[in-house]
């Protein structure tokens, strides 16, 4: 008996947390099925959340892997908290699903699911959107390139103002640790957007309500 207690012990010590991260993520978290992902509109262009679509009037706080970072920490460039408030611009085509609270420290959270085409391959890639003041989209919302899903926050005041943002390969909504050693699933935000911008340099207006 007291063997089976240990066992259960360290099993939860190992996964319990893992676990129980996962069982707040309800109702949201849910597989996206293949009919989802099949009707997933193939993005054309990926484009900056905040900022001008360059990335201009923004700047990088804590890039991607400095201390360990899974995002990006993008701010105004007035600094502070000049940015509370600004708008925050979904990067691509794509999916919402996640639109709420995402847990001590994250306040608002959005995640986008976006499907492109890379040499002829189908893709599947997120974008993360974190400490926001205001959600401006929903659940399961089919988004537009430059559409304002939210606006820049302090996740409540714990932080100055700024976007934590990431660029990941899973297709599953979840929140994540922001923190983290092994990196793999995670993708360098601002290389994968200057990559895949698709769109001459001094292209810099937003126009998410024009078709593309
Ligand atoms: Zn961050």
């Amino acid at each position: 008996m007291i063997f089976v207690l240990a066992i259960g012990a360290g099993l939860y010590f190992r996964f319990g947390r893992e676990t129980s991260r996962l069982g707040s993520l309800e109702p949201a978290f849910r597989l996206p099925s293949p009919f989802d992902l099949a009707s997933l509109p193939a993005a054309q262009r990926f484009d900056f959340p905040i900022g001008s679509q360059q990335g201009a009037l923004a700047y990088n706080a804590q890039p991607f892997t400095e201390n360990r970072h899974l995002g990006d920490d993008l701010n105004g460039i007035g600094g502070e908290n000049s940015d509370l408030g600004d708008p925050v611009f979904a990067v691509a085509d794509g999916r919402v699903i996640w639109a709420g609270e995402g847990g001590p420290g994250w306040g608002n959270v959005v995640i986008i699911l976006h499907a492109y085409e890379e040499n002829g391959v189908r893709r599947y890639v997120q974008s993360y959107y974190a400490h926001l003041e205001t959600v401006m989209t929903e659940l399961h919302t089919d988004t537009r390139r430059g559409e304002q899903i939210g606006t820049i926050g302090s996740a409540g005041g714990r932080y100055l103002a700024h976007l934590h943002f990431e660029m990941r390969e899973f297709i599953t909504p979840f929140i994540g640790p922001g923190y983290r050693e092994e990196t793999s699933g995670w993708i360098n935000p601002s290389e994968f957007i200057q990559q895949h911008r698709g769109a001459p340099e001094d292209d810099v207006g937003r126009d998410a309500a024009q078709p593309l």
